[in-house]
């Protein structure tokens, strides 16, 4: 593609708000477009988008494309790609950044497979080489074992980034940007998939992702029922969410969503306890971004204790309700 300029992002909206992952973009967005001498641009898609695009702009962005259709009423996948590039052949981009989350991780290499580009998947940090004003993206591989330096010698640059890896701007409503109306003038005949039924996932309390403590369980527990009693009870005391490793999950002790890892979900709290959890680099690509890790673990040689700033080797049985009490004690 010729003429090639700036940032753009995918955005989202969820209940006509940018989602917190398309706020979080616009902060890695703001630094890429800065570091090249550029615009950056969002592109918000719905059949109405509402305040959204001053919000963007409040948020850091230069630009906001407005895509209208009533198609993207309800999400299809295809009528994103299609709205996007439409996007991206009308204004087209240096680099362009998804969230990694159901629509990014679907819509992201499709839409660099129409771009006749590459995209770099699961990237927890972006920048641009000064030298050439190439994206290079970091992303873990091995399972997380390792950490990925990466780069497209295509143009242009699509990274699908890995979510709560900065945090947003500071809101600032005096910023002044450009909204651009795009009818994108969708065929419904394009759309090949088509949201029939939208089901919430039933869950209490604080979302995994949002915790800022987090009591997780293994293999170690030895069945289901510690997690009802003594880890529910530490987290209770606690105010926090239940985790699980994959283990557990494949046992079915506990469903799916408790899932931390490569394979479950990402998470980023300021305390994160294991218990009876070896440390698997699969399990630890989900909590690595925590702040602190305490490990409980009968195995002193276990790999958690690589992670984790404060360990304590010993049989849960014994120290999960000596633990539990002492936080009690402290309210
Ligand atoms: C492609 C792929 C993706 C994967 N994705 C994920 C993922 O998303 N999340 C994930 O977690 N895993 C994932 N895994 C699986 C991962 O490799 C490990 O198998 C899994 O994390 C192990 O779970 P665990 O630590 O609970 O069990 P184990 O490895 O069995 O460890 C149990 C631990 O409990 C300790 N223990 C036992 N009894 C006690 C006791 N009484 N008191 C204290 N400690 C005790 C043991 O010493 C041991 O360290 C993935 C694997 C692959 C190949």
């Amino acid at each position: 593609m010729a003429d090639e300029h700036g940032v753009l992002i995918a955005g989202e909206i969820q209940e006509g708000r940018l989602s917190q992952s398309t706020r979080e973009l616009l902060a890695h967005g703001r630094g890429l477009a800065d570091a090249l001498g550029e615009e950056l641009a969002v592109a918000l898609l719905g059949d109405d988008v509402g305040d959204t695009p001053k919000e963007a702009i409040a948020f850091g962005a230069d630009r906001v494309y407005a895509v209208t259709d009533p198609i993207l009423q309800d999400t299809p996948f295809d009528a994103y790609v299609t709205a996007i590039h439409k996007v991206c052949l009308e204004h087209p981009p240096r680099v362009i950044l998804l969230a990694k989350d159901d629509i990014g991780t679907e819509v992201g290499p499709r839409l660099a497979c129409r771009l006749d580009t590459a995209a770099a998947q699961d990237c927890l940090d972006v920048r641009i080489d000064p030298a050439d004003k190439r994206l290079i993206a970091e992303r873990p591989v091995y399972g997380g074992s390792c950490i990925a330096t990466v780069t497209c010698s295509q143009t242009p640059m699509v990274a699908i980034v890995r979510g709560k890896t900065t945090e947003p701007l500071e809101r600032d409503d005096s910023r002044q940007g450009e909204v651009v109306a795009i009818a994108a003038g969708l065929d419904p005949s394009t759309v090949k998939t088509r949201m029939t039924e939208e089901v919430a996932e039933a869950s209490e309390g604080v979302r995994l992702e949002d915790a800022s403590i987090i009591v997780a369980g293994g293999r170690g527990l030895g069945g289901p029922e510690p997690f009802q009693a003594e880890l529910q009870e530490l987290a209770d005391a606690l105010g926090a969410p239940l985790g699980a490793s994959r283990a557990v999950v494949d046992a079915g002790w506990v469903p799916y969503s408790y899932q931390i890892g490569l394979t479950g979900k990402t998470v980023t709290p300021n305390l994160y306890i294991t218990v009876g959890i070896s440390g698997a680099s699969q399990h630890m690509a989900g909590c690595s971004g925590a702040k602190v890790i305490v490990a409980i673990n009968k195995d002193a040689e276990a790999n958690i204790f690589k992670d984790a700033r404060y360990g304590i080797v010993g049989d849960w049985k014994k120290v999960l309700p000596a633990l539990t009490e002492q936080v009690k004690a402290l309210g």
